[in-house]
């Protein structure tokens, strides 16, 4: 640290994201990437890119053609999306522009919501998940504070039903209810559906995950249009062109293929399944997770050990070093070869254990 960095700063702990190691190739199954190309316009089209012109110019600060994409597929009016550079920027403004009277998050979550609490000097309080690793509604509709949480929860996998979403939200019209969404496409119901009879609720998605874009940096919220006003307000003071012009073509023909949209989730979803079989019958423990990825822990296995051996041999899951979960894997679905590779894989190191 230098002796220049301002004094509100020198104690912040920033995010500190999933390995992306360069020194081999891993099968990776530790950032919920997903294991599949983008859409095939998608490649088309950044490859008639070639002249460089949109390299050239700057993009289109209001992303106009990506949101009139993007809103007509989700269903709703223009107006109500707001487009930035990955959700985790989506998210930054919210707690910047949104948190004056406190946040509350549950306590096992998106490591990221607590890093922008303390970056946008915003008081937070964690709100405990019960045991069983689910979100309590009844919680979140005691407070009277700005309420963020990810729905399917992250790293627990679990799905929040939209009628409890709908109770919170309700509960408490002067603050806003921040859904951030970016596991729902992998079998659950989205909550954008009750953003028109609920003028405080904001879906958070990302292209990142379904979309196989996590390299572009693209991600909306869906909300009220004062809402998403209150957004381009904050981008436009910090960051208009936030998101590359190739990004924005990226995302736009992400969009548009619908069919390999689904092609991509259903077969990670029959995956997940899968993989959740084989490791129940091996004795982990795997919560009914609807992401693209499973949250799993063995009762006779210390996690750390297991980390620590599937990274040696090749394959990278996530651990957190966090009390009540250190002993619990994240794994990222991903092709059914990578999974079987990753079966066999956890087969070897626990039979060494065992020996
Ligand atoms: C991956 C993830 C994000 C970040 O997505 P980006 O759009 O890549 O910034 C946000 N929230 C949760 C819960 C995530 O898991």
């Amino acid at each position: 640290m230098s002796i220049y960095l301002n004094e509100k700063y020198r104690k912040l702990d920033p995010y500190i994201p999933g390995e992306q190691p360069q020194d081999k190739k891993y099968i990776k199954l530790n950032t919920n990437e997903s294991p599949f190309p983008p859409a095939p316009g998608v490649i088309e089209a950044l490859a008639n890119e070639s002249g460089g012109e949109k390299l050239r110019l700057y993009p289109d600060p209001s992303a106009s053609v990506l949101k009139k994409e993007l809103a007509s597929s989700l269903g709703v009016d223009d107006d109500m999306v707001f487009l930035s550079g990955g959700s985790d920027e989506v998210l930054d403004y919210c707690f910047t522009a949104f948190c004056e009277n406190g946040v509350i998050f549950p306590d096992i979550t998106y490591g990221f919501y607590e890093v922008f609490a303390n970056l946008r000097k915003v008081e937070f309080k964690k709100i405990p998940l019960l045991d069983d690793f689910s979100i309590n509604a009844n919680d979140y509709i005691k407070e009277k504070k700005t309420k963020v949480f990810a729905n399917p929860n992250a790293p627990t996998g679990l799905y929040l039903p939209l009628s409890k979403i709908e109770k919170i939200a309700s509960s408490d019209r002067e603050h806003l209810t921040i859904v951030d969404e970016a596991y729902i496409d992998f079998g659950c119901e989205s909550a954008i559906s009750l953003t028109a009879d609920n003028p405080n609720l904001l879906v958070v998605g990302t292209f990142s995950k379904s979309r196989s874009l996590a390299g572009a940096r693209v991600g909306y919220a869906v909300g009220n249009p004062d809402i998403i006003l209150d957004l381009e307000k904050i981008k436009f003071s910090c960051n208009p062109y936030n998101i590359s012009a190739l990004s924005l073509t990226a995302a736009t023909e992400a969009v548009k293929d619908k069919a390999y949209f689904d092609k991509c989730r259903n077969e990670i979803i029959r995956v997940r399944e899968w993989v959740k079989t084989e490791l129940s019958k091996r004795g982990y423990n795997c919560t009914d997770s609807k992401s693209n990825f499973l949250f799993v822990v063995h009762p006779d296995y210390d996690g750390k050990t297991l980390y620590l051996e599937l990274k040696n041999r090749g394959v990278l899951v996530r651990r957190f070093d966090i009390p009540k979960i250190e002993n619990h894997l994240r794994i990222t679905i991903g092709t059914k070869d990578d999974m079987k590779f990753f079966l066999k894989t956890l087969d070897e190191i626990t039979e060494e254990i065992k020996r």
